[in-house]
């Protein structure tokens, strides 16, 4: 097994980062769009040209139709979707957890990917529901563990997916990725999370995901499986996840649903469309309204693969940028469920202090949530761990940022400022990150002059 990941830049607990298995690259957080072999709303070849670098597509649905079976084995699952690119493939479990039963068993389904060339096959885990009973989800992830160490056991195994299952269950997702963790793969995905996608629980979504990459390894990336959300994903990358895939594109199409900054929304509905790619610019809702259902699923299913492509390009932007939680703050916004997910992730935000960059240019704090940002946290804990005593020392209240005008004209040392965001900021270290760059809702702040002044340079 051939496989490298290599992380290029990180904020909160996103990676920006490359994926190299068997020569071919993907640049993560990376969407893989959901192609299915039999009938697919767009083409490999196509959405390769919207820029996605991978697609996943289901080893399944080829193992089961003759035509497809044949042309995979002997020329590989590239050439039979047409696409040279990184092509991920699942096992059945999606329809496992769909229709109760699959007509493969876990070491077959393996053997298949390994010989149609998949560049990271899937084992055939069991996705168990949310909520399901505990003595029932302790079954199913055993039997999830033992298909995962009958896999990488094979003589003949593509790069593997060995995904997390656990339910609602923070401690077994934890148990289950400890165990998932002592054997090699190439990808941990998250699975079992699309019913509380489609519910909106994305506090739930919050907590499984915590627990599972708490004790993931890190260096392997981490894959939400059935997340192709645009809402969630910037607050998924936040957790550390850095592979999505996505059907919705598609399945949205098919029901005239059009994806946008302001959620999804219904063809009928709009007036206009709040968009600017290449479909969204040649064409206005009434051209689109009018076309045949083939024409118009392929129109809309072009655009949502384009929305899906901003979002993922934004966040790995705001990784390099340092302002991965301001999107997910921001995106977060539009859904109160969504907000909720923000709030639970703020309430966790100790968890992710580790993977946080020790140093940034600005930390925008707006309200409580912003209050449980990891970087706050980091510094709280850091004053307490590392810094000496603070009683004698006066405390200054109710002044605004810079504090440095005050410390000017008294010994810093002799100084405390009690302040809203980080607790306490002895006077000597009222220069130093984070205090210098915090951007407040009011207040004369360093860093926001900072930001602005280097915007000036720029131009
Ligand atoms: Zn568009």
């Amino acid at each position: 097994m051939n496989v490298a990941f290599e992380v290029k830049d990180r904020d909160v607990a996103g990676r920006l980062g490359r994926l190299e298995v068997n020569g071919r690259r993907l640049k993560t957080p990376a969407l893989l769009p959901v192609v299915n072999p039999n009938k697919p709303t767009l083409k490999p070849r196509e959405i390769s040209k919207l820029g996605f670098d991978g697609v996943i597509t289901n080893a399944y649905i080829i193992r089961k139709h003759e035509h497809l079976r044949e042309q995979a084995l002997e020329e590989g699952v590239h050439e039979l979707l047409g696409f040279d690119g990184f092509v991920m493939t699942d096992s059945g479990s999606f329809q496992l957890a769909e229709y109760g039963d699959v007509e493969v068993s876990n070491e077959e389904i393996v053997r298949f990917q390994a010989k149609i060339g998949s560049d990271v096959g899937t084992i055939l885990d069991v996705p168990t529901p949310p909520d399901a009973p505990r003595s029932r989800v302790e079954r199913d992830l055993e039997t999830t563990l033992k298909r995962a160490r009958e896999a990488v056991e094979l003589d003949e195994h593509p790069p593997l997916a060995l995904t997390v299952q656990g339910s609602t269950y923070e401690d077994l997702r934890r148990l289950c990725a400890e165990k998932l963790a002592e054997l090699p793969a190439a990808v941990y995905p998250v699975g079992g999370v699309v019913p509380l996608l489609e519910e909106y629980r994305f506090v739930d979504v919050v907590r499984v995901v915590l627990a599972a990459k708490s004790s993931l390894p890190p260096h392997r990336p981490v894959h939400l499986f059935g997340c192709g959300h645009p809402l969630a994903i910037p607050l998924a990358v936040a957790m550390g996840c850095d592979l999505f895939d996505s059907a919705s594109y598609a399945i949205y199409a098919r029901s005239d649903r059009y994806m946008s900054v302001l959620g999804t929304l219904k063809l009928e509905e709009l007036e206009t469309f709040p968009c600017s790619c290449p479909v969204c610019t040649r064409h206005d809702p009434d051209d689109v309204r009018e076309m045949g259902p083939r024409e118009r699923t392929r129109v809309l299913a072009t655009h949502n693969l384009y929305e899906l492509r901003r979002v993922i390009e934004t966040t790995r932007q705001a990784i390099v940028s340092g302002e991965l939680w301001e999107l997910a703050e921001s995106v977060c916004r539009v859904h109160p469920r969504a907000w909720a997910g923000m709030a639970e992730l703020a309430r966790r935000g100790g968890e992710l202090e580790r993977w946080c960059p020790a140093v940034k240019r600005s930390v925008f704090v707006c309200d409580e949530v912003s209050k449980g940002r990891p970087e706050l946290r980091l510094y709280r804990r850091r004053l307490r761990d590392r810094f000496g005593e603070l009683s004698g020392r006066k405390v200054v209240k109710g002044i605004s940022r810079p504090y440095a005008e005050i410390v000017e004209w008294l010994e810093p040392w002799e100084l405390a400022f009690a302040d809203e965001w980080l607790g306490v900021v002895p006077g000597e270290l009222s220069w130093s990150y984070p205090c210098h760059c915090l951007v407040e809702p009011s207040g004369d702040d360093e860093g926001e002059d900072r930001r602005r002044g280097e915007e000036g340079r720029r131009r």
